[in-house]
């Protein structure tokens, strides 16, 4: 066993692994401490599996050329089933608000993955997001309705104003997601219930 320089009794490779887990949102050095210490006694099968996921997210994920949702391959399942309504298109910010939709099993139409909102102040603006390419599909599309389903907080709500202005003048139904969820909160984080709800209850904009 090598040990590095700066840490003490922790062996190099230990050490570089709770510095990766610590760099994980939600992950302390506690728990970054706790997993590589579980890896370290698991079967060696355990590891390499999770090595290989790893490996497997960067090289293999892409993202849908149609709807910018996360896939392996060039589209996405939602995108490639033709029994979805391809008549509506359901704009979400992340990848992560479509799985939280799916869940509610009332939606059947499409999806647009913007990538994120409007945060000038962060420096994302709407050329950040894939807002042209949203524009693109509902002008090659047999598009009746787009449903915004931007996150219910202030950023969410100034990325929704601006979409509605951009799709005004192409004449397409746009809605918004009701008030029922929420405030403040995150798509991911609210329940199947309230959000099918708030989809169930979309107003015109
Ligand atoms: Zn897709």
């Amino acid at each position: 066993m090598t040990f590095s320089r700066g840490e003490g009794l922790i062996a190099g490779p230990v050490a570089r692994l709770i510095e990766e887990f610590s760099k994980l949102p939600g992950i302390g050095p506690k728990t970054a401490s706790r997993l590589t210490f579980y890896l370290l006694r698991a079967e060696e099968e355990q590891a390499r599996a999770l090595a290989q996921a790893l490996l497997d997210l960067r090289e293999r994920v892409t993202l849908c050329t149609r709807c910018y949702n996360i896939t392996v391959g060039e589209l996405c399942p939602i995108c490639a089933d033709p029994a979805r309504d391809q008549t509506r298109i359901c704009v979400v910010e992340e990848p992560l608000d479509v799985l939280a939709i799916e869940r509610t099993g009332v939606y059947r139409g499409l999806y647009h993955v913007l990538h994120g909102h409007l945060a000038p102040l962060e420096g994302i603006y709407r050329e950040n997001l894939k807002i042209d390419e949203l524009l693109a599909r509902v002008r090659a599309e047999p598009v009746d309705e787009v449903i915004l389903a931007t996150n219910p907080n202030t950023e969410g709500e100034a990325t929704a104003f601006l979409l509605l202005r951009d799709l005004a003048p192409l004449g397409v139904r746009v809605t918004r997601i009701s008030r029922g969820l929420p405030t403040g909160g995150d798509l991911e984080w609210a329940d199947p219930d309230t959000l099918g709800a708030a989809l169930e209850g979309r107003r015109e904009l």
